[in-house]
């Protein structure tokens, strides 16, 4: 990896806000550090990006970000460790995805040297700010939105990247329970569901909250065709365990290629677990669950990294899942994460140090 970087200009924060922030009791995306990097598109070029104080944005109200929804985004971390070192996780998959999400979505893709250049950047200047208790890290979220103006229904002339931080804290779950959606649909051949585009959350969130009043905690999104496959949980990649082998859906239009999902499929290789990569149909889930081979599922993404599923709800009846006490979800998230602290060797070379 290049060590030069370009030279970013920094405007410094007058006054730092970090001695108000606990850093023993963080939510997760909640705080933002003293500065953010702001790059813009105009007249056909990305300008070089800039670091300026967290501030809020000036918008004219014609901006087709409010319109038209041309908006991107990414979701990864920094880690501390022991000896105040900080490291990415495949920081580069993260902005390559950013340009894939770019390219459908019509905005102008981003020169990788300006995400990773400015990335660094402000991890640098913003170094206090990445937690060090067990669990807690910076979450970053850098993000593309279209800021030029007008009414017509076409792609803006003028765009704005941002990174933002939030140090954040342990992403606890709890005890998740989820129900099997066959109405709604997150994506559809064709469509956008492999990019991080805003629209997508939004139009995840009403049938969630459909699910949340029946008591679950989150959706299980299948095909948009037949709903006789599961795709993903939630805004998280899903995999499920039927007798010992370790079982996760494709990626297609519809299916957003986790860096998370991938880093999984290889450690779980590693730790020579039988991985199967096909279509899991909905019916051998719940024939695993009645017979007693289904052993887990669980959620796979930046945020939570594992997410262990409890229980799913299909057509009115609850599926409970066995509690192992040697789960693979407690073991592959120990391995991942021991990558992502430093605190294992990194055999794959993912670790990236700031
Ligand atoms: C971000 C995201 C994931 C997980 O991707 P990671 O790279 O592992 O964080 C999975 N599904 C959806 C829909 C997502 O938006």
């Amino acid at each position: 990896m290049e060590t030069k970087t370009m030279n970013i200009k920094v405007e410094k924060a007058k006054t730092s806000k970090i001695d108000q922030v606990d850093f023993e009791n963080l939510s997760f995306g909640t705080v933002f550090t003293d500065h953010m990097l702001i790059c813009r598109y105009k007249k056909g070029s990305w300008k070089v990006p800039e670091i300026i104080p967290y501030q809020p944005l000036t918008l004219d109200p014609s901006a087709k970000i409010f319109h038209y929804g041309q908006s991107i985004f990414e979701g990864m971390k920094a880690y501390k460790d022991d000896n105040d070192d900080v490291w990415l996780f495949r920081p580069l998959d993260n902005c390559r995805r950013l340009n894939i999400s770019a390219k459908r979505m019509a905005i102008p893709e981003l020169p990788e040297e300006y995400f990773m250049d400015g990335l660094i950047a402000l991890l640098k200047l913003e170094k206090d700010w990445i937690p060090k208790t067990p669990g807690s890290s910076l979450y970053i979220r850098p993000f593309i939105f279209a800021s030029g103006t007008g009414f017509h229904a076409s792609p803006a002339d003028e765009y704005t990247f941002i990174i933002a931080f939030a140090p954040s804290g342990a992403y606890f779950s709890g005890k998740v329970k989820v129900l099997i959606e066959e109405k709604y649909s997150r994506s559809a051949n064709g469509g956008v569901g492999f990019a991080k585009a805003g629209g997508n959350y939004a139009g995840q969130f009403y049938p969630t909250q459909l699910a949340i009043e029946k008591g679950y905690n989150q959706v299980i999104w299948t095909d948009d065709n037949t709903h006789e496959f599961i795709e993903e949980a939630g805004a998280m990649n899903i995999f499920v365990r039927i007798n010992d082998t370790l079982i996760t859906a494709p990626t297609s239009d519809r299916i957003l290629d986790g860096i998370t999902r991938k880093s999984i499929l290889d450690i779980a290789k590693d730790e020579g677990i039988t991985v199967e990569v096909r279509k899991i149909t909905v019916s051998e889930i719940v024939e695993a669950a009645k017979d007693g081979s289904l052993k887990e599922m669980f959620g796979a993404g930046t945020a939570a990294v594992i997410s262990p599923i409890a229980a799913f709800g299909f057509r009115d009846v609850d599926y409970d899942l066995p509690q192992l006490s040697h789960s693979y979800a407690s073991l592959l998230k120990k391995r991942i994460t021991d990558i992502q602290y430093n605190r294992a060797e990194d055999k794959f070379g993912w670790r990236f140090k700031v």
